[in-house]
């Protein structure tokens, strides 16, 4: 997952001009408004790749391949788009907010644990409602008329013992810190 915001991409892709850093790796001769190098991304002996500095884009017209400049270096140095974002933010001095990100990174993956805690609590307590020890909630749901497409539809469940829902979530593999933010379970002494 990248977490950099948007507008950080945007300033990594201006400050890091796309002339100058595909210049590092490939031998670019200007004709009329672009660019023109040999391909390093296939074997070619006739200059078939090419290079905008007004579009900031390049493009191959012998292998198709093409993009930005974040896409140029991700291919060359074989890297992920966050490898890719790091070095050339490095590379033209931009700070990128290491600690905050941490803790975006962290307080995201939390959110999605607590998703994913609700979907099963959910799924789980229906189940629940079609086990034998449910009989007391199976006669009321029936004397309220509620017919099982209903029951589905809503997710109807059942809870019996107070602590069966902490271990079971415990068994699908979350963490006490992420069972506790979902607020599903709270802890007693
Ligand atoms: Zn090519």
């Amino acid at each position: 997952m990248v977490l950099y915001s948007d507008e950080i991409i945007d300033e990594i892709r201006n400050s890091n001009d796309i002339v100058d850093v595909i210049s590092q790796y490939v031998v670019l001769k200007r004709s009329g408004r672009n660019f023109f190098g040999l391909c390093p991304f296939h074997k070619e002996k006739s200059p078939s790749f090419s290079v905008s500095p007004d579009k900031q884009i390049f493009h191959c017209f012998g292998c198709g391949v093409g993009g930005n400049v974040i896409h140029f270096v991700s291919k060359i140095e074989n890297l992920d788009f966050k490898s890719t974002l790091e070095m050339l933010a490095q590379r033209s001095g931009i700070n990128l907010p290491l600690a905050e990100n941490g803790q975006d990174a962290k307080r995201i993956k939390l959110k999605e644990q607590v998703y994913k805690i609700n979907e099963f609590t959910a799924q789980y307590f229906h189940k629940n409602l079609y086990t034998t020890k449910a009989k007391q909630a199976q006669e009321y749901v029936k004397k309220r008329k509620l017919d099982n497409n209903t029951l589905q539809a809503f997710q109807i469940g059942f809870s019996t013992n107070y602590d069966e829902l902490y271990k079971a979530l415990k068994k699908q593999g979350f963490t006490d810190e992420e069972i506790l933010a979902s607020s599903l379970v709270s802890k007693s002494r």
